[in-house]
């Protein structure tokens, strides 16, 4: 396998066309030749491995080529080329400017610019990294280059542009190249690996070019390496062992899990991942760029911010078809949050599991039956080695029997809040085995706004009086206090107001209160409870303006003060006090 570790040179580009990713900026300079307008000076800006030394290279030697074909290609057969080739050519100098810095170095250069070329018709300097010249090295070079000889073309490559003196970017043609595309990256490979008979799997190249950030140089690298390990045959797995990268697999299974609310699983797919070696942020960092994912490609304007094979990327569809864009959101948010507090947290593992159990709470929504469902189905486990199918589930629900019964269902004056976890299972026979869409999910959404149908739920409606209703919302006060303070103080302003059928009238100063859902169901979950009727409605009420009134001014304070005690008025007038206000 000994020919591997060259590939990263001998797949380097020797003409304009074999360049990658860099058409616009071949496609330039080899217009520049054709009308032989070749600039005195470039400068190439862009991160590394993107292929500016490359193209600077290609460049010397396409424009010294005595007999260019007719695409502008080097023939790579007269005397010129084969020097180039043989890296024997005196007609290119490269300096590295990171290690050659000083005004002896520049000196040098500019020394043998004045010996004119003895085959071909240019010389070329390249100077990399010359952001890292000297500032005499820089003054002392800016001369040869407001004064070339005509033979003499420059061509500086620098990662950081802004650390150029506009004196020199003024009197250069500027490229910038661009971070190859990860799709270019990965065809490149897999033309090399067809070249060397590698049998490779897409996923596994485009993995290697996903982790090279743009860098071809960097791609080729990689799969030398890989390659050297693995021998001819290049997997995914080789791959993501070799890069120490986590099998996106686990992110597939961990999704699963929080789409069906199946806590336990979590759990076990993180002790497995934790087994194998990885860490916790790692992972946690690892999750949340797959909710991104499935979040870019729910849309098709965003569905090419993402970085994956076409088969991935099939894969993605299907999950992110059973993720509502809502859970989405929160799964972000939480992993969010959980990754930033990971550094700071004692216990790292119990920091990302305590994150996986609030995940697997997100998809509680489109609820009561999946919680149930879910655990009927569990039996098929997800295995290791194998996908999900996520298909095979789509299809249960494409026909969704209990659409209309949930339509036809009477609709009672109920509560606008959840319905209660606690429904006998028996009131699920006959019902079919209900999977999750982004349609169910928004139907639910709707639902809950609406009076909710309980027609399942034995009715309980033990009757009450104001008396034991103020008893009981007093003790509701009571244990809330620690849980919400302010939600607590709030409905402890006013009293409550037993209307017909069961409806409760409560008085909030702002609406907000009200709409409070998580708080609001917990009160309404214990009057419930505590009175026996799980017919109970809260409605809240605005108080009137007169009765919100809040004494503000001094006066008003005042007069308030007078209505509850008359005595201050007559204190007032034996005193012959004067009110100053
Ligand atoms: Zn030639």
């Amino acid at each position: 396998m000994e020919d591997f570790i060259v590939s990263a040179r001998k797949y380097r580009p020797a003409t304009f066309q074999q360049v990658v990713g860099q058409q616009s900026i071949t496609s330039t300079l080899q217009n520049a030749i054709k009308n032989n307008q070749v600039a005195q000076a470039f400068l190439f800006t862009g991160p590394r491995g993107v292929g500016k030394t490359t193209c600077a290279r290609i460049l010397a030697k396409t424009i010294n080529c005595s007999n260019l074909n007719k695409d502008l290609e080097p023939c790579n057969e007269c005397e010129s080329c084969t020097s180039f080739n043989n890296s024997a050519s005196f007609n290119i100098h490269e300096l590295d400017a990171a290690s050659n810095n000083s005004v002896e170095d520049i000196r040098t250069l500019v020394d043998q610019v004045r010996i004119p070329p003895q085959v071909g018709s240019y010389k070329v300097y390249i100077i990399d990294e010359v952001h890292m010249l000297s500032q005499a090295a820089f003054n002392a070079f800016l001369k040869t280059l407001e004064e070339p000889p005509a033979y003499a073309k420059f061509i500086l490559a620098t990662t950081e542009k802004h650390k150029i003196l506009p004196t020199i970017l003024s009197r250069c043609q500027i490229f910038d190249f661009r971070r190859i595309s990860v799709e270019d990256i990965s065809q490149y490979l897999a033309y090399v690996a067809k070249n060397e008979n590698v049998n490779a799997e897409e996923e596994a190249l485009h993995i290697i070019a996903q982790k090279s950030d743009g860098a071809l140089r960097d791609a080729l690298s990689t799969f030398d390496q890989i390659v050297s390990y693995s021998g001819d045959k290049l997997s995914y797995k080789n791959v993501i062992e070799n890069l120490n990268i986590l099998d996106y697999e686990y992110y597939f299974r961990v999704t699963h899990s929080i789409i069906i609310g199946d806590i336990s699983q979590l759990l076990l797919i993180f002790n497995e991942i934790i087994e194998n070696g990885f860490d916790g942020q790692h992972f946690i960092t690892g999750l949340n760029e797959h909710f991104r994912n499935l979040l870019v490609i729910k849309d098709p304007v965003t569905i090419e911010l993402m970085l994956a094979s076409p088969s991935l990327k099939e894969k993605y569809r299907t999950q992110a078809d059973s993720c509502p864009v809502e859970m989405l959101l929160k799964a972000l948010t939480t992993c969010n949050k959980y990754d930033l507090s990971y550094k700071t947290s004692n216990n790292k593992r119990l920091h990302v599991e305590i994150a996986l159990m609030q995940l697997g709470q997100l998809n509680a929504e489109p609820k009561t039956q999946l919680t149930q469902t879910s655990r009927q189905t569990k039996p098929e486990p997800v295995a290791k080695e194998q996908p999900i199918s996520y298909k095979a589930e789509k299809k249960t629900e494409e026909k969704k029997p209990e659409e209309q019964e949930l339509k036809t269902e009477p609709k009672k004056q109920a509560a606008p809040v959840r319905k209660s976890v606690s429904k006998p299972p028996a009131e699920d026979n006959g019902r079919k085995i209900r999977n999750i869409s982004i349609k169910d999910s928004l139907d639910a959404l709707k639902r809950k706004k609406e009076p909710e149908d309980q027609a399942d739920e034995p009715v309980i409606k033990t009757k009450f009086n104001q008396e034991k209703l103020i008893e009981i919302w007093k003790s509701f006060v009571e244990s809330y206090k620690t849980k919400s303070p302010s939600f607590s103080n709030a409905i402890a302003k006013y009293e409550p107001v037993l209307k017909e059928d069961f409806i409760i009238e409560y008085k909030v100063d702002n609406i907000l209160i009200a709409k409070d859902v998580l708080n609001v169901t917990s009160l309404l979950e214990f009057l419930k409870r505590e009175l026996n009727n799980n017919q109970i409605t809260l409605k809240p009420v605005l108080p009137d303006k007169k009765e919100a009134k809040v004494a503000y001014t001094d006066r008003e304070k005042f007069e308030e003060m007078a209505k509850k005690y008359p005595g201050i008025i007559k204190l007032k007038e034996q005193l012959n006090l004067e009110l100053e206000f």
